[in-house]
C-alpha cells in the first residue's frame, strides 16, 4: 500500500436495511429521546461537568459555537474541528461507560447482533479488505479493533479468514462478546505488537486525548499497516438537522457521547499530526433516518412512512458528501 497510489480512493454509500436495523426507535421514537435525555441528565449536576477550553486537535481556544444542543457545539477557527463545549468528566464518564447497561444497548441489543453484524460492519471490514487485495497487502491480516463494543467487527475479521483481536473498556460489551460470538476481548490496549490492520469503528470521538489514542495505536502499525477510522461528519445533512431543532437531538451531536464532530479537512490535520496521511474515504450515513426522526416529533408522521425510500434519499446525500459518517483509510506517512 505504501509508496503506491497517492489519489486518495473515494467510495459513496451503501444500501441497508434500515427498518431492521432501527427496528427499536422506528416503533418507538419517543423512549429514544427520553434514553438520551436521561443520560443528558449527567450535565445538570455541576460537579460531573468540565469546560473545554481548547480544541482536542490543534490546541486553539479560538472558536464559534454552531449548534446548540444540550451542550453548544464549537468549531475550532484554526483546523475547523467540532467540539462540544462542555463535557462530563473523564472518571465520571469512565465509571457511566464501563457500568451503564442502557448506554451500552445500542452495542449489545441480541434483537440487532445479528442485523449490525451483518448491514453495518461486515461491509466496513470486507471495505477494507477489498481496499487491500488492490494492493500488495496480505489478505489474512492481524487486525486490531480498538472500542470494539459487542465484538461485531471483529467477528467479522475472523469470518474473513483475518487474525483478530478486539480492545474494549466496557464490562457489559465484553460478556456479550463472549457470550454471543465466543470472542474473548481485551480490556485494555495490548503492551506490544504488530497488526496490518487497525480499526476505530465510531471511537475517536468520544476520547478525551484523540491525538493520544491515535499515537499508540499508531504503535501498532508496521510500514504496510492501514488504520481504520469511522467518525460522524459535521458536514452533513443531519448536522443542518439538529442545528434547525437540537430538541430532538438523539445520536450525532449528542455531547455525553460525542465530545466531537469532524469534517474531513479537519480529520486529515489531526491525522497528519500523528504522521498518518489519508489513503481513502468512503462518505455514509444515516441522514434520511435522521430526517425520519424530526419528520415524526414534528409533524407525527410515523417513521416507517418517512423511511420508505431510505436507501434511495440517501444515496444522493452520501454522493455530496454530506452523509453523516465518515469512513476513512489512513497509512503512514
Ligand atoms: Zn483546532
Amino acid at each position: 500500500m505504501r509508496g503506491k497510489a497517492q489519489m486518495i480512493k473515494f467510495r459513496f454509500g451503501k444500501d441497508l436495511d434500515i427498518i431492521k436495523l432501527k427496528g427499536g426507535v422506528i416503533n418507538d421514537p419517543k423512549k429514544e429521546l427520553k434514553r438520551i435525555q436521561k443520560i443528558q441528565r449527567l450535565f445538570e449536576t455541576e460537579e460531573n461537568v468540565e469546560a473545554v477550553g481548547q480544541c482536542y486537535s490543534c490546541g486553539s481556544p479560538r472558536r464559534n459555537n454552531v449548534i446548540h444542543a444540550k451542550v453548544a457545539y464549537a468549531e475550532c477557527e484554526s483546523c475547523g474541528l467540532v467540539y462540544a463545549t462542555r463535557r462530563i468528566k473523564a472518571e465520571v464518564i469512565k465509571e457511566f461507560y464501563r457500568t451503564n447497561k442502557a448506554y451500552s444497548s445500542t452495542y449489545t441489543s441480541k434483537q440487532t447482533a445479528q442485523e449490525r453484524l451483518n448491514d453495518v460492519f461486515r461491509p466496513k471490514v470486507q471495505h477494507v479488505l477489498d481496499l487491500h487485495d488492490q494492493t500488495y497487502f496480505p489478505i489474512e491480516a492481524m487486525w486490531l479493533d480498538i472500542g470494539a463494543g459487542g465484538g461485531h467487527a471483529v467477528k467479522c475479521a475472523l469470518d474473513a479468514k483475518c487474525m483478530a483481536d478486539g480492545v474494549e473498556p466496557n464490562v457489559e460489551s465484553r460478556r456479550f462478546a463472549l457470550k454471543t460470538w465466543g470472542i474473548k476481548l481485551m480490556p485494555k490496549m495490548p503492551d506490544d505488537g504488530y497488526y496490518e490492520i487497525i480499526s476505530l469503528f465510531g471511537v475517536l470521538e468520544h476520547v478525551i486525548d484523540p491525538i493520544g489514542l491515535l499515537k499508540s495505536a499508531r504503535e501498532f502499525m508496521m510500514d504496510d499497516s492501514a488504520m481504520v477510522i469511522q467518525v460522524p461528519n459535521y458536514d452533513s445533512h443531519t448536522t443542518n438537522l439538529q442545528k434547525t431543532h437540537p430538541e430532538f437531538i438523539t445520536r450525532h451531536a449528542e455531547p455525553t457521547c460525542h465530545l466531537m464532530l469532524f469534517t474531513l479537512p479537519s480529520l486529515k490535520i489531526m491525522l497528519d499530526k500523528v504522521g498518518l496521511k489519508l489513503y481513502s474515504v468512503w462518505h455514509l450515513g444515516l441522514d434520511m433516518y435522521e430526517e425520519a426522526l424530526h419528520n415524526y416529533f414534528l409533524h407525527k408522521i410515523p417513521m416507517k412512512k418517512s423511511l420508505k425510500d431510505f436507501n434511495k434519499l440517501q444515496q444522493p446525500i452520501n454522493e455530496m458528501g454530506m452523509g453523516d459518517d465518515l469512513l476513512v483509510t489512513a497509512v503512514r506517512k
